[in-house]
């Protein structure tokens, strides 16, 4: 039976099960670049440039090994605009009498897909995606009964389901299951950061970054210095950088923020594992690998497992869990909009404005940036979780809906009701003058308050304090915050309310 075989964007993996059992005799595989897909958010122009280069690169690469792959490039003037319009066609050429495809990541599009067995009126094979260390299933069975959801607990459990960090008596390696503790240092320049992973682009990725500058002039982001790795063995070349250069670091300066390096010690690698050139456990045992041969410290090598065993895993579970209410979620009831500075970077907090023009250049920022800097100043401002959000999932460059709604909705605005913390993120321009060194070139003063020089998180976070109460103040993480609050001098307390309420009436001019 001559089956169509479709293979996403993000499905770039050569054992993606969609490919199981599959025949390149009679089976036929693929792939398309639709406007649909690619306009539906104002992607950043690096994220189209490495998906549709490394599309083309994983097609051709199917093509080598004997299959045939039907392949649309995007053209604004396609015939078929959406990839059920492409199947349709497909279909319709080839006479096939069945599709097979893995399942996606969006809930969008998986409503889509789940219907096309009746608009196309051939059976629609949807198959679980592998790739992932818990399937949906296993999530929903740890879930269920639970009064509260803790990713520390789910990531135990993925801990002792691949004995990843497990000694033989099935007790963590180092004695404990987490060093996050250990991981807080502030970067002050030593040692010194490695440069990122580059690859220089081939004609295929130069094709493409013409392809977008001509037909996406108005996304956000640049494709200037594009340095993303396209092929999966590039993308392993850039873990073994990471493994060589960073990951000793990555622990002690995982939270650190710095106004002069972009990248400090993370990994760079969610691009590449989201879209399937990394397989997400691959990653992670060679991490531990690495702590077994004595080249990086436990609390590197357990932090960065966490990451993706533990909080990769769990925001997924948490999405399919609760889509599609979860998408609309505004527990805090916030009603602002979306400052225009996070477009532009035009702004004079010198954190924000570092954070957000590091994402324009290299659709890129990383944990602590988009926690403590941008996502903590959307919260702190009451911006509405929906605007929020669609920044989020335009302008970097491993954003997907499944990854980046928990993210932002859930662990940064708070609007889910805790699944993602037990407290909000909330924090004053302390927290970043203690973990970069960004206030020291700032226009505002960190240790004002309420003059007009004073950083704005400073009483913005006193009013995110004062106008939460209801819903916080019984909150046992956050007592100590409504006492010190109580317990400040009634003028003062007016003084940060009152400069608050004059910044939040001019979010668009600090
Ligand atoms: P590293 O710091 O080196 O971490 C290693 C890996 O752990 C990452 O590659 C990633 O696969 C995984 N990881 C780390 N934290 C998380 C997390 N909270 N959730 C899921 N995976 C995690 N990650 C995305 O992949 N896509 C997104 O759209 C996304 N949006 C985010 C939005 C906000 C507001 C926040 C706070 C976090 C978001 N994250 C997202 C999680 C995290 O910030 C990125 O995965 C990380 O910055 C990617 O850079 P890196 O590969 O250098 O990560
Ligand atoms: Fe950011 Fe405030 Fe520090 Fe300026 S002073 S960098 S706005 S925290």
């Amino acid at each position: 039976m001559a089956n169509l075989i479709l293979i996403l964007g993000d499905q770039l993996t050569a054992d993606i099960s969609a490919l199981e059992g599959a025949d390149p005799k009679s089976d036929q595989i693929v792939m398309a670049e639709v406007h649909d897909e690619a306009s539906y958010t104002n992607h950043h122009k690096k994220k189209l440039v490495l998906l549709f280069s490394a599309m083309r690169h994983f097609a051709q690469r199917l093509e080598d090994k004997g299959w045939t792959v039907h392949y649309q490039a995007y053209h604004p003037d396609n015939a078929a605009q959406s990839l059920e319009a492409v199947i349709a066609s497909h279909l319709r050429e080839q006479g096939s009498e069945r599709v097979i495809t893995t399942e996606c990541g969006e809930w969008r599009l998986h409503e889509q897909i789940s219907q096309w067995h009746e608009s196309l009126g051939v059976p629609v094979e949807i198959r679980t995606d592998t790739r992932f260390i818990a399937s949906k299933q296993e999530f929903l069975d740890w879930a269920e009964g639970r009064k509260q959801l803790r990713m520390e607990f789910f990531y135990r459990e993925m801990r002792r389901k691949t004995g990843l960090l497990m000694t033989s008596e099935g007790k963590p390696e180092g004695g404990e299951w987490n060093f996050d503790a250990d991981n807080r240092r502030k970067w002050t320049g030593k040692p010194s950061a490695p440069a990122p992973f580059r690859v220089e682009p081939d004609p295929v990725t130069n094709d493409v970054i013409e392809l977008v500058n001509e037909h996406f002039p108005d996304h956000f982001g640049t494709t200037e210095d594009f340095h993303f790795a396209v092929t999966s063995e590039d993308a392993e070349r850039a873990l073994a950088h990471f493994m060589d250069f960073a990951l000793p670091c990555f622990g002690d300066f995982q939270d650190a923020m710095s106004d002069e390096e972009d990248w400090l010690f993370h990994s760079i690698l969610s691009p590449y594992i989201n879209c399937g050139l990394l397989d997400p456990l691959s990653v992670c045992e060679a991490a531990a690998q690495a702590w077994y041969a004595g080249q990086a410290p436990i609390n590197a090598v357990e932090g960065f497992i966490r990451q993706i065993l533990g909080w990769r895993e769990f925001v997924r579970g948490i999405y399919w869990m609760t889509m599609p209410d979860y998408a609309k979620e505004n527990r805090l009831g916030n009603t602002g909009a979306l400052p225009w500075f996070y477009w532009t970077g035009d702004t004079r907090m010198r954190c924000m404005h570092k954070a957000i023009d590091a994402t324009r250049r290299n659709a890129y920022a990383h944990h602590i940036q988009r926690l403590m800097v941008t996502g903590n100043f959307a919260l702190l401002a009451g911006v509405k979780p929906e605007e929020i959000c669609d920044w989020y999932l335009a302008v970097y460059a491993d954003a997907y809906d499944w990854v980046e709604l928990p993210n932002v909705l859930g662990m940064v605005m708070h609007a889910d009701g805790g699944y993602l913390g037990s407290k909000p993120y909330a924090a004053s321009g302390k927290y970043i003058q203690r973990m970069s060194d960004h206030c020291a070139n700032c226009h505002y003063k960190v240790n004002k308050s309420t003059e007009e020089d004073a950083c704005p998180f400073n009483a913005l976070y006193w009013h995110f304090i004062d106008r939460h109460r209801d819903d916080f103040a019984n909150n046992p993480r956050m007592g100590m915050m409504y006492k010190n609050w109580d317990k400040q001098d009634p003028d003062r307390r007016e003084g940060l309310l009152k400069r608050a309420e004059h910044l939040l009436a001019n979010l668009n001019s600090i």
